[in-house]
């Protein structure tokens, strides 16, 4: 073997897995095939519980610490959300290139080279390995490999892996701009004739000067992707949704997106596993494709990494599949929702305006609102694990003696929480993989910060074994 992992892709569902495997003690080749980092910005918002896994590895502080994100609220539907819903903390602005180079450095620092100029052109498993070929020549054997690689994955190609759902039918423009006159973003705004216009911050250049991420749809303006986009095109939308009041001073970056909606049918292939993109691809509707990407990788590093040191239970690495993929269907059916209720294709169809009316009404209301916030934080993910309260969910932040329980899952294993030493004998059997600690309420969190069993004693003994084997 050439190394345990392969990951194919360094965007951030491949160097978050690489980082993952890194944690787990794995050895792990990050592969990509562009010769650079991507200069492109796309994603801009990072969820709360993106937010709070960095936190649970230690990154989050010196993330945050690199660059200046402001801090956001999202929307729904081009519906603001209320800051003071965002839980259990705010989300940012962060655009993707900057959290793409936080991450390549960081794993640098821990000796995880991108190999760039790698592109994978070709691959073949066994019972034991599977074997990539690069254009470049170089063939890596691993014992598993992780498909990063994004949207047109080369690797979900090669596998024939089913990827159903529904191919774009209609563009928008997404452009990185530099704009005059307006005071503050302003999410979403609708001109009469259905053209509309969102604005988020994108932070500043090195000139200081703000960048925003102007996004342009309405009717008329779905136009084959690969029509060049010029100035004029933008500042006739800006014309008719602002009068005059906001002016283009610079156009940087432009591409046309479409709404493509469609999901890998099986995320796991034998020793292979999409993740990302190349498992999940749809609008980038209130900031959840990067976001969705990286809760796939923090969920399939520790298994594979149990897989690789041999003490996964049978079944935990399907448990990827089982657990993620619900989660990308949930995706896929709130952005269509949303472009849906925003009329993102600017119909004006009367009865798509009439659902927009009733939806914007209802979203209004506080209840719906805390909904809205908490699907578009990323908190209401819940694996289907057997049991009650917050099993499933992700573990909150509790003070546990003098921390707190995400930042003592910085080394990557499991927490059995046993504030009166209760199970002491029972859990010190997995003490290879589980460390267990005196304080807190009794809890078994997983190395991804999801519960696994909380509080009833009988089922403690099963919920160690579904999740870290036999003791040992
Ligand atoms: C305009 C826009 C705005 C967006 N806004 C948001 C947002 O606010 N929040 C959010 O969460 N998401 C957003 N997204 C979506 C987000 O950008 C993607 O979901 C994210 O980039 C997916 O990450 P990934 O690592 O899966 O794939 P990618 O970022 O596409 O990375 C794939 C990597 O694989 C490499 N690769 C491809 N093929 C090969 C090969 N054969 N061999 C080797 N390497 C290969 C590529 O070079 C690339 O580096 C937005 C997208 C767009 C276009």
């Amino acid at each position: 073997m050439d190394t345990d992992v392969l990951v194919v892709g360094a965007g951030p569902a491949g160097l978050m897995t690489a980082n993952e495997l890194q944690v787990a003690g794995v050895s792990v080749v990050l592969a990509d095939k562009l010769p650079r980092r991507s200069e492109l910005s796309r994603a801009g918002g990072v969820q709360s519980r993106t937010l709070e896994a960095f936190d649970q590895r230690g990154l989050l502080e010196p993330l945050l610490a690199s660059g200046d994100f402001p801090i956001g609220s999202g929307h729904f539907a081009g519906v603001p959300l209320e800051l003071a819903n965002i839980r259990p903390r705010e989300w940012r602005y962060l655009p993707q290139v900057d959290l793409e180079a936080f991450f390549e450095d960081h794993l640098a620092a821990q000796g995880i080279h991108a190999r760039r100029d790698h592109e994978l052109v070709d691959l073949a498993q066994d019972v034991e390995s599977v074997t990539a070929t690069f254009a470049n020549g170089t063939t890596i054997r691993s014992r598993y490999l992780v498909a990063a690689d994004g949207a047109h994955s080369k690797v979900r190609h090669l596998l024939g892996a089913e990827f159903p759902g529904r191919l774009g039918t209609a563009t928008v423009i997404a452009a990185d701009v530099s704009l005059g006159g307006i005071e503050r973003e302003l999410s979403h705004t609708w001109s009469e004739d259905g053209t509309w216009i969102a604005l988020f911050p994108l932070g500043t250049d090195a000139a200081g000067q703000p960048i925003t991420r102007l996004v342009l749809g309405g009717p008329g303006r779905s136009v084959p992707r690969d029509v060049p986009i010029t100035e004029d095109e933008i500042r006739e939308g800006l014309r008719i949704v602002f009068d005059d009041r906001v002016e283009l001073l610079e156009l940087r970056y432009s591409r046309r997106i479409t709404n493509a909606a469609r999901q890998a049918a099986q995320y796991r292939h034998g020793r292979v596993f999409l993740a990302g993109d190349a498992a999940h691809v749809h609008l980038p509707l209130g900031a959840q494709g990067m976001n969705t990407g990286i809760g796939d990788a923090f969920n399939l590093g520790w298994k594979l990494g149990a897989a690789v040191h041999g003490w996964a239970p049978a079944d935990l690495l399907d448990s990827y599949h089982a657990e993620r993929h619900p989660v990308g269907a949930g995706v896929l059916r709130n952005v269509q929702a949303q472009s849906l209720y925003m009329d993102w294709q600017g119909t004006r169809d009367p009865d798509v305006l009439a659902g927009q009316a009733i939806f914007r009404e209802l979203a209004q209301l506080p209840a719906v609102q805390r909904h809205l916030a908490d699907l578009m934080s990323g908190m209401v993910i819940r694996y289907p694990i057997p049991g009650d309260g917050l099993v499933g969910l992700p573990a909150p932040d509790l003070p546990v003696g003098s921390s707190r329980l995400h930042a003592m899952l910085r080394p990557g294993r499991a927490i059995l929480l046993d504030p009166d030493d209760q199970y002491a004998k029972l859990g010190d059997l997995w003490s290879a993989t589980v460390s267990r600690v005196t304080a807190g309420r009794p809890m078994l969190v997983r190395p991804d910060g999801y519960v696994c069993w909380a509080g009833s004693p009988d089922e403690l003994e099963p919920a160690l074994t579904r999740w870290f084997g036999e003791p040992r």
